[in-house]
């Protein structure tokens, strides 16, 4: 007879056959629709994590799964080495819906990051005119992008680094939403980058001043130095708009995105840029077996036509004011901050009793809702924006049980 796989025995064969690079909440999952998962027992519960932002339009979204399997019974994967009757078409959507002359698409966001970071430089020595190998690239304090060891030789986060060296150079690292520092950075003739998250997810849905990212940007177009927003966690309309950048109405020199590219269904990434900066890479120079494949293609359309189609934007502004209002509302100390824009929201926990943010992350998994602490003390909600208002009303219920438990 076949073994019945129970939670236990899933966790237990993670445990034991897997890396542990990482530290799941016991809650093992089999089955997703919307804004809802199942586990393998069959309890319910709302996802408030939407793998970082990746199931943006829910989960087995039936017109994406409906491309992807329409193509995967078609062709998958051409590699680049020959043309294919989906790639183009997708490049003139994307590149028309976002306003680009040209898009490289890649797979998972890290690449898509590497790719820019590649781009920036080539453009330096090829436009710019820096002297070979002299290119950097300013990045912020407490940013996430990725886990290559390029990405993690600019990151300020010692989990992320420590240990993991020699670090890729050509980076000066300055503190976020500080146009003092980035100021002073521009003044370096070699910098030929700003690579930023438009609001910092990984670091607790850390939210810039407004105003921030539109100075930043005329900085750089003041000092010839391609703004490069990562939109890999915000963009897709996880934050109200489209892009988060939208928010400032600026067009990034250089656009990455991934995640929700993909619907949730598999690796999607892009870099998009104008012509000026993208023909700096010439064949053989860069490139990926699997970025752009036809299914990857089919995928990304299907998973931007949602977004339009069911107005995801418009969702994500009225229920994340929603939201973050009852958030505000809920009467306890360990509620310490509320913050966020559209539904990437955050709270910052005060630990009471000895009770921390990963406590009232498995309450919440037993009440129903899962969502995952980001460094210790935050509490990252980011639902699928398809989520209804009722449906988050009735979370919101959930999460205020929660933390009202421990109080
Ligand atoms: N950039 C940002 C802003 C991210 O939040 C992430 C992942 O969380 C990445 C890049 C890396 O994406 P991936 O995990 O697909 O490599």
């Amino acid at each position: 007879m076949a073994e019945i796989l129970t939670s236990k025995i899933a966790m237990e064969l993670e445990d034991k056959h897997g890396a542990h690079n990482y530290h799941p909440l016991p809650v093992v999952l089999s089955k997703g629709r919307g804004a809802k998962v199942w586990d393998v027992e069959g309890k319910e519960y709302f996802d408030f994590l939407s793998a970082y932002s990746a199931v943006n339009q829910g989960h087995c979204h039936p017109k994406i799964i409906g491309a992807m399997v329409d193509q995967a019974q078609t062709l998958t994967l051409t590699s680049r080495a020959f043309y294919s009757d989906a790639l183009g078409v997708y490049e003139k959507y994307i590149t028309e819906f976002f306003g680009y002359d040209k898009v490289l698409p890649m797979n998972t966001g890290a690449e898509a990051d590497e790719t820019a970071l590649k781009l920036c430089r080539r453009w330096a020595y090829d436009v710019k005119g820096i002297e070979p190998d002299m290119a950097k690239i300013i990045v912020c304090a407490d940013n996430f992008h990725g886990r290559t060891i390029s990405i993690i030789s600019m990151s300020t986060d010692p989990e992320s680094r420590t240990g993991f060296g020699p670090y890729t150079p050509g980076f000066i690292v300055i503190p976020y939403n500080d146009l003092e520092a980035l100021k002073e950075a521009l003044k370096d003739p070699n910098v030929a980058g700003f690579l930023v998250e438009p609001i910092q997810g990984e670091a607790g849905v850390v939210v810039p001043d407004e105003g921030y990212l539109k100075k930043a940007f005329d900085m750089c177009h003041d000092n010839n130095v391609l703004f490069i927003a990562d939109e890999v966690q915000t963009g897709i309309a996880r934050t109200g708009k489209m892009l988060a950048c939208d928010h400032e109405g600026i067009h990034p020199d250089i656009l990455i995105l991934g995640k929700a590219l993909s619907g949730g269904t598999y690796p999607v990434s892009a870099v998009l840029a104008d012509d000026e900066i993208m023909l700096t890479i010439k064949p053989g120079q860069h490139g990926s077996t699997f970025g752009g494949n036809p299914v990857a293609a089919k995928i990304a359309t299907a998973a931007l036509q949602v977004v339009k189609e069911e107005n995801l934007e418009e969702k994500a502004e009225a229920l994340g004011k929603i939201f973050r209002e009852e958030m505000k509302s809920i009467d306890s100390e360990m509620v310490e901050v509320v913050r966020g824009k559209g539904l990437l929201n955050a709270v910052v926990i005060k630990p009471k009793n000895g009770k921390t943010a990963m406590d009232v992350c498995v309450k919440m998994a037993e009440n129903g809702v899962l969502a995952k602490p980001t460094h210790d003390h935050i509490i990252r909600f980011a639902p699928p924006l398809v989520i209804s208002e009722e449906q988050l009303r009735t979370a919101i219920g959930l999460i205020k049980d929660s933390i009202l438990f421990f109080d």
